[in-house]
C-alpha cells in the first residue's frame, strides 16, 4: 500500500486530503463549504447521503463528554448556580460544534479511509480474476 494508515490519521488530524495530503477539504475562503472532491487529486469527498452522520456524531459525542458532563458535574456539585450552568451549557453546546465541524468532517473521512484504505485510488491495485473490488 502506497499510503500507511499512520498517514491517513495523520491527514484526518490535520484536516487534509485522505489520499493527496493536501489542504483541500474546503472550499477556499469558505470555513464550512466542503470540496465536492480534491481538486488536487481527484478524491471525492461528498459520499452517499448521510456518510458524514458520522462527523455529526462525533460532534455530538465530544460536546457532552467534554463540555456538557463538566457542567452538570460542577452545577451538581454546587461550584455553579443553575442560571450560569444552563447559560454556559447553552453557549458551548452551540460554539463547540461549530468550532470542530471542520475537523469532524476530516476525522470522519479519516476513520473511513483507516478501515477501507484499499479505497484510496493511490492504494488501489490491479485485482486478480476472482477479487472483488468492494467499492
Ligand atoms: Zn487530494
Amino acid at each position: 500500500m502506497e499510503i500507511t494508515k499512520g498517514q491517513i490519521i495523520t491527514r484526518g488530524l490535520t484536516n487534509r486530503c485522505p489520499n493527496c495530503g493536501g489542504h483541500t477539504l474546503f472550499k477556499a475562503g469558505k470555513i464550512f463549504e466542503l470540496n465536492e472532491a480534491c481538486p488536487a487529486c481527484g478524491l471525492k469527498y461528498e459520499k452517499d447521503e448521510g456518510f458524514y452522520l458520522g462527523a455529526m456524531s462525533l460532534n455530538y459525542g465530544i460536546t457532552l463528554v467534554c463540555a456538557l458532563t463538566p457542567v452538570a458535574l460542577l452545577w451538581y456539585y454546587g461550584v455553579l448556580g443553575a442560571r450560569p450552568a444552563a447559560v454556559l451549557a447553552v453557549a458551548l453546546s452551540v460554539l463547540i460544534p461549530v468550532a470542530l465541524y471542520r475537523s469532524s468532517r476530516s476525522w470522519q473521512l479519516m476513520l473511513y479511509y483507516s478501515f477501507f484504505p484499499q479505497h484510496l485510488p493511490r492504494n488501489r491495485r490491479a485485482l486478480d480474476g476472482i477479487e472483488d473490488e468492494n467499492v
